[in-house]
């Protein structure tokens, strides 16, 4: 065991917190990362699988992400754009696919009604916006109702509701449109800009970084150094005192080989992970009641490789969406400069548990016929196929990101933001603006440091 001292010591190398310790070093900061995985990067990681190689994380950037962009740009990382030439598929309730290049392909009244309750999710998310929801006279409100529920209200047109559901449902906070509150779909959207931008995919699925979205993470690590981020270091333990304000206070934390003492810590792990660290003294009573009400979505991504590209030969862009079979949204993926062809799809909430319940020939063979109904049989074999399984990672515990339960965001939205003594809180999922996104990670990183700095 070794006990090194430093101004701030960061739990985490993910996004925010290699970011929190690049600001930081460049103040001057002495500065300890600690990191239970083997690897930084945390919910972005690039690898191959099956003679694949993957985005298994988070990958997409949109244009207004610009935290990440100029962090890309100054890390001399370049970018390219999904390919999206050709037409998309629809898949109705009834499992009937549909060819459409611009509308969705489902009647005049249905798109009119997607179009008005999107300006009203347009309207409240410019209102709310998403550095403090919580605060808004609404949100108490807006916070009591499930989204389907407060749906259903909007509108008796179901195709309409069920297409608005799966864009904030499965689409993003990956749990069923019953398990959270408007008031976290209003943030949801706010943060992306609008509820309109989450639904264009041109706009929010734009770029990707050439050598993949962990290979951010790997080039900060590296311009920081062995010297700063200890990998295969989870914290169990954080010993931390508060003299109060204008004070000099401490902390110290335990790590499997390291322990560092510092003035600061920025816990930068998911919310759903807090209470796997001991806090001596615990932290505050609201805290602790606060951090049992965020939990993880559940969603599968799907990986799979061919030989070529074969939708774009039907004149296909590889775009998907079946908000009532499986594999809900599909994507070309293909990786920069590949002659083959990659797709990736999504599997969300209830559809993913029950995956995860079939053996797993049956698994793969479910998905990949899932997909050919829409592309073509040529999707059921691809040569190289692989089901990201954030679920069973001990440092995450699902996917994307995290949410409050029914009513928690107007509760202890309030708190989340707010340091404990010595104690910062930095992740992409209590960052406003980019929530849930690695732009997010990158503007908290940012921020808390900041924060640090000015304390
Ligand atoms: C399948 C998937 C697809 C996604 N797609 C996109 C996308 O296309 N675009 C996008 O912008 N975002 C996407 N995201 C989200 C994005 O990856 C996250 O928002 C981002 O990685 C969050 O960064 P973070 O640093 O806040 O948290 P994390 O990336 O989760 O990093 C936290 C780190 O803390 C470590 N840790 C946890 N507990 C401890 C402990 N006790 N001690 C020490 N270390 C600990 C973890 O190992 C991890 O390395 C996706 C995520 C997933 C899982």
């Amino acid at each position: 065991m070794q006990t090194i001292e430093r101004d701030v010591v960061i739990i985490g190398a993910g996004p925010s917190g290699l970011n929190a310790a690049r600001r930081l070093t460049a103040a001057g900061k002495s500065v300890a990362v600690l990191e239970a995985r083997d690897r930084v990067g945390g919910r972005t990681w690039s690898d191959v699988r099956d003679g694949g190689w993957f985005e298994i994380g988070g990958q997409w950037i949109s244009p207004d992400q610009t935290a990440l962009l100029d962090l890309v740009a100054e890390l001399g990382k370049e970018t390219y754009s999904r390919y999206r030439d050709g037409d998309s598929i629809y898949v109705a309730a009834d499992g009937s696919t549909t060819r459409f290049a611009s509308d969705l392909p489902v009647s005049a009244e249905t798109n009119a009604e997607i179009d008005r309750i999107a300006a009203i999710l347009d309207d409240y998310a410019a209102q709310v916006g998403a550095s403090e929801p919580w605060a808004h006279p609404l949100a108490e409100e807006l916070d009591k109702i499930s989204f389907i529920e407060w749906l259903h209200k909007q509108s008796d047109d179901e195709e309409a509701v069920q297409n608005i559901a799966m864009w904030i449902a499965g689409g993003m906070l990956t749990k069923p449109s019953y398990a959270f509150s408007t008031l976290q779909a209003v943030l949801m959207s706010a943060s992306a800009g609008s509820f309109s931008n989450l639904l264009d995919d041109h706009f929010i699925l734009d770029k990707r970084v050439v050598g993949g979205m962990q290979s951010v993470s790997i080039a900060i690590a590296d311009e920081l150094g062995d010297d700063i981020v200890f990998l295969n270091n989870p914290v169990h333990t954080l010993e931390w005192t508060d003299n109060g304000p204008g004070a000099a206070a401490s902390v110290t934390a335990v790590g499997a080989e390291v322990t560092v003492r510092a003035q600061h810590a920025i816990v930068a792990v998911p919310p759903n992970l807090y209470h796997r660290i001991s806090y001596n003294p615990p932290l505050p009573r609201m805290q602790m009641v606060a951090h049992q009400h965020v939990s993880m979505g559940l969603v599968i991504k799907v990986h799979a490789t061919y030989a070529t590209p074969f939708w774009r030969e039907k004149g296909l862009a590889g775009t998907v969406y079946d908000h009532a079979g499986l594999v809900q949204e599909v994507y070309d993926n293909t990786n920069h400069g590949d002659e083959r062809g990659t797709l990736v799809g999504f599997i969300s909430d209830v559809k993913a548990e029950a995956m995860w319940g079939l053996d797993e020939d049956e698994r793969k063979r479910v998905i990949l016929e899932g997909i050919a109904r829409s592309l073509g049989d040529e999707a059921l074999t691809p040569e190289s196929f692989y089901l990201s399984d954030w679920g069973n990672e001990e440092w995450t515990r699902g996917a994307y990101a995290t949410s409050y339960d029914l009513g928690g965001l107007h509760r202890w939205g309030a708190l989340q933001n707010q340091p404990v003594g010595p104690i910062y809180f930095a992740s992409s999922d209590i960052a406003g603006e980019g929530y849930q996104h690695v732009d997010g990670a990158v503007r908290i990183g940012t921020a808390t440091a900041e924060r640090v700095l000015g304390a």
